[in-house]
């Protein structure tokens, strides 16, 4: 007689119990969210707590009760996006209605590698949305993914193996020499693509820009006919939406001209910019992107999906297939039962199994619709402006770039300090801006100078916290100018 093991569930013991933790739980998140505009911007964790998350594996478990407490204490030390006051590189603030369609999302778990259940109909209607909001063909396809930057490779592998018949998927690149062109502007996940396609970053031509940042075309022109001289194969152009630095937006619509008439895959990076497409006032700055032959961006930038959440938008569905199409025996389509639904994602991408991140997408849309999400970006836009204006007027700062879009590069200045110091300057007033937790700006280089760089993609911003900000820039500048003068 063998002694019965006794049955194994993760699954609560006691549901009443769980309930109980789990309400606790629902109601401390609810509290983070409805205060999300006091107190700190950023709180770093404190010590006691990072020590907690470097204990042993745990052979035994805790229980739900010491895990609940930890992650209850953990809530208020993010990165502090969720802040209205948070303008550092860039980052969506999320809404409170996507942390329910996050839980939904969880109670499902639902595989979205493909076969034929709920979740697979919720993506493939949030694709058909994006086609219809970036005026794209009934022919185009796309995939959630989890940000532009894997976005970005998807498309750029549809871009290199259109460009060599598809046989580069078995055959390998076999010498060819395929090269890009981006501007000095570009994100850098786009000369990570080249480096992850086996082409190599210096393959990417990066073209200088002109003053407002936008890609310099005449250089651009000259840099395509050298390398076609050299008997090279230019085979993808990327344009971008919103560059990080200022939020520039190249000329897409004289670019996809350019990539039409030599032949090359046009790319638009709108990470960001591209939710510019739901603002009516903005839309037009767009103009050429509805000409791409791909578009990567985020919905948890602009559009204030939570984390994470991005998409690629490709204009030929059967470009898009061809490069990543694989069936195996044990993933065979069929017409009938679970196998059906067809084509699957899996079809479209690298991954085999994926989340359920088109419920939360999907969710923020159908409640909010474009218009609203559209005007978060007229509102950020005016907020951006309004600080540009402010930078421009006051002599002890000094506008660094024209406001494109929702970027707002300035710097302060102090008389008699040289350009190394105010350098100095400007990175030490953001560093007491973020440690202080008034507000949370980032850095960048323009002319090689520092800029305080920021960046309004939050829908929790007001004017009034514009107005703090630019105080405690204007009181900081003198405080860490008096230091510097020691
Ligand atoms: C954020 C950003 C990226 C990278 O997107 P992830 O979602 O972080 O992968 C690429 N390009 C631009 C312009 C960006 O702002």
């Amino acid at each position: 007689m063998t002694t019965p093991i006794p049955p194994v569930s993760l699954d609560p013991e006691n549901w009443e119990d769980f309930r109980a933790s789990a309400h606790a739980m629902l109601e401390a998140a609810l509290d983070r969210l409805e205060g999300a505009g006091q107190g700190r911007v950023w709180t770093p964790l404190p010590e006691d707590q990072k020590t907690a998350f470097q204990a042993p594996l745990p052979r035994t478990g805790h229980g739900n009760d010491a895990v609940q407490d930890q992650i209850t204490a953990l809530l208020p030390h993010g990165v502090g996006n969720t802040h209205p006051r948070f303008f550092g590189w860039v980052h969506g603030a999320g809404t409170p209605s996507n942390m329910i369609a996050e839980i939904a999302a969880a109670a499902m778990n639902a595989n979205l590698g493909g076969r034929d259940h709920g979740a697979i109909y919720v993506e493939r209607q949030v694709v058909d949305w994006c086609r219809e909001m970036f005026g794209f063909p009934e022919t185009a396809s796309g995939l959630v993914v989890s940000g532009t930057s894997i976005a970005t490779v998807i498309a750029l592998k549809a871009a290199r193996d259109r460009a060599l018949g598809f046989a580069t998927r078995t055959a390998g690149l076999n010498g060819a020499r395929l090269v890009g062109y981006t501007s000095d502007q570009t994100h850098s996940c786009v000369a990570r693509a080249f480096d992850i396609l086996g082409l190599g970053s210096d393959a990417l031509r990066k073209i200088p820009t002109d003053a407002e940042f936008r890609i310099d075309l005449a250089a651009l022109r000259a840099a395509i006919a050298r390398d076609q001289a050299a008997g090279l194969t230019p085979f993808a152009l990327i344009g971008t939406a919103g560059a990080v630095n200022v939020g520039s937006i190249d000329d897409l619509d004289t670019m996809a001209d350019i990539a039409r008439d030599t032949g090359m895959w046009f790319h638009v990076d709108g990470a960001f910019g591209a939710t510019a497409m739901l603002s009516t006032t903005r839309r037009p700055l767009l103009r050429g992107l509805e000409r791409a032959d791909s578009l990567a961006f985020d919905f948890h930038k602009w559009m204030q999906v939570n984390y994470d959440a991005g998409f690629v938008l490709i204009r030929s569905e059967e470009d898009h297939r061809s490069a990543f199409s694989e069936r195996p025996d044990y993933l065979v389509a069929t017409s009938r039962g679970l196998s059906a639904a067809n084509p699957w994602p899996t079809e479209y991408g690298p991954e085999l199994s994926r989340g359920f991140r088109a419920l939360k997408i999907w969710a923020q849309i159908a409640e909010h619709g474009t218009e609203k999400l559209g005007r978060v970006v007229d509102q950020n836009c005016a907020q951006a402006a309004y600080l540009g204006d402010k930078a421009r007027a006051s002599t002890a700062t000094e506008l660094m770039a024209p406001v494109a879009l929702n970027i707002c590069c300035f710097r302060a200045l102090r008389a008699g300090l040289t350009e190394a110091q105010l350098d100095s300057l400007n990175t030490e007033i953001v560093l007491r801006l973020q440690e202080s937790g008034i507000a949370a700006p980032s850095t960048t280089k323009l002319y090689g100078k520092t800029a305080i760089r920021v960046n309004i993609t939050n829908h929790r911003t007001r004017m009034e916290d514009i107005d703090i900000l630019f105080e405690a820039v204007a009181r900081l500048a003198d405080e860490v100018a008096r230091d510097l003068a020691v």
